[in-house]
């Protein structure tokens, strides 16, 4: 099958199979996101599926985690979402867990009895773009969600036996903002639990809605060195176990591990590359 769009998945998943389900992101709204503007969103025929899977089973494939693509698929419905997963099922028997994007609007539009069959059927973790902790920053960013539907969803897709991870962006909040966002997501994430935490530090892409901000001045965005504080700060804060993994597009920091076990260890890493940014001329990720 031929991939159309940017991949842009956990490191979690670099392990699974990657099968798309869908083009580009049914939302697209995200300011700050360029993954899919270039893609006018649409489901795959169930058919173009099953050809992909024929494909990969005839090459010997079976694999035992599936992630179905692309930047929202849990906005399938449940019906077309049990309909893949049963196709799944069929072309590789050793499939044990089925991950994949969702938002939070994607499973609050669920009932709990659908979202009991798709995890009955496999569906395991599920990421959403938890990018904040504080309200305004959300609406400013234009995220489908407040913290409240937030917390409703989680619950929902928690309650159904599913396995909440969450992406983040350390610099969402902007300059002088850092701390702040810190503690806010990390009180979000004590009270939530996910399994996962990916932090893709922000970066301004000129073409973005959110570039358009900047040059209206409505969001300043923080340096580097801010954000690498804000990083520090969430994981002094985070009080539950979880899997952490944290980039940076324009230095090369990548700080992950597992907490609390690893905490001290990333601690001095992030520790490392502040005093590097510190000493530097501040560095702000425009692209
Ligand atoms: S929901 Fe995700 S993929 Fe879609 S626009 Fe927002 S950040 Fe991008």
């Amino acid at each position: 099958m031929e991939y159309e769009g940017q991949i842009c998945r956990s490191p979690m998943e670099r392990g699974s199979f990657m099968l798309p389900v869908s083009v580009g992101c049914s939302y697209n709204q995200c300011y700050f996101c360029m993954l899919f503007k270039h893609l006018t969103y649409r489901e795959l025929p169930l058919e173009q599926i099953e050809g992909e899977l024929q494909r990969v089973k005839r090459a010997g494939g079976n694999p035992e985690t599936v992630f179905l693509g692309d930047g929202n698929a849990f906005q399938l419905t449940a019906g077309r979402l049990l309909a893949i997963l049963e196709l799944v099922h069929r072309y590789f028997p050793a499939c044990t867990t089925v991950n994949m994007d969702a938002t939070v609007q994607s499973i609050l539009e669920k009932m709990p009895e659908e979202l009991s069959a798709l995890a009955r059927a496999g569906v395991s973790h599920l990421y959403l773009g938890i990018e904040s902790g504080l309200d305004d920053v959300l609406t400013l960013m234009h995220k489908d969600h407040d913290l409240a539907q937030a917390y409703t969803a989680i619950e929902k897709l928690q309650r159904a036996g599913m396995v909440y991870d969450a992406h983040m962006m350390t610099g969402v909040a902007g300059r002088g903002r850092g701390e702040e966002n810190a503690r806010a997501l990390a009180q979000f994430y004590n009270a939530t639990g996910p399994g996962r935490i990916v932090n893709f530090s922000l970066f301004i892409h000129r073409r973005s809605p959110l570039y358009r901000l900047v040059q209206k001045g409505r969001f300043v965005p923080a340096d580097e060195a801010e954000n690498l504080a804000e990083e520090r700060i969430l994981l002094e804060e985070l009080a539950v176990p979880v899997e952490y993994d944290g980039f940076h597009d324009v230095i090369p920091v990548r700080v992950r591990g597992k907490l609390p076990a690893d905490r001290e260890k990333m601690l001095a890493k992030l520790d490392a590359a502040l005093a590097v940014q510190r000493a530097a001329a501040p560095l702000v990720a425009v692209v």
